[in-house]
């Protein structure tokens, strides 16, 4: 079990500097916020383990695979902004268990640049199978620093995560 903790003004200004974000009295701007996630995404993709996604999209079927990413609120925030650029105010409904943001006419991701870290790390064996832990706990506590920051109460299932930032 997580145990999740407060941090104190300074603890939060050293872990600004420890990811570029800037520091500030309470919480980080939204935009800082983003980058930063942003950043964690690209230090993933930089790792040397091989992941490929071949956009099979097996992953996104949650009824089927039994899964459900769960997001930090720093990924949710990106993945809403993501989800408005596209005209969309709401999670789009589907009836068949599927993530909200599997597109039914295309067969994609709504907001696949900005998916969040779950989709990119587990869950689809034709990816290379998921990451273990060991491999990515570095950018996992990142995320949860800055859910921290922006006040969120840790990682929540995606169509919660999503709505609740839309
Ligand atoms: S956010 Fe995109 S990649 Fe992730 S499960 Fe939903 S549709 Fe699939």
């Amino acid at each position: 079990m997580r145990i999740r903790t407060r941090m104190t003004d300074a603890a939060a200004g050293a872990v600004a500097a420890a990811t570029d974000m800037p520091a500030r009295a309470g919480r980080p701007s939204a935009a800082a916020a983003l980058d930063e996630v942003r950043r964690v995404y690209r230090d993933l993709d930089a790792r040397p383990v091989e992941r490929r996604c071949e956009l099979r999209t097996q992953c996104c079927h949650f009824k089927l695979t039994g899964k459900t990413p769960h997001l930090t609120r720093g990924e949710a925030l990106l993945a809403a902004r993501a989800l408005r650029a596209t005209g969309r105010k709401s999670l789009p409904s589907r009836g068949d268990g599927a993530c909200p943001l599997l597109d039914p006419q295309s067969a994609r991701c709504l907001i696949y640049e900005d998916r969040p870290f779950g989709c990119r790390t587990h869950f689809c064996a034709a990816a290379g199978g998921p990451y273990a832990r060991r491999e990515v706990i570095d950018l996992i506590r990142r995320l949860e620093e800055i859910d921290e920051q922006l006040g969120g109460d840790g990682p929540r299932t995606l169509p919660a995560a999503i709505s609740s930032e839309l």
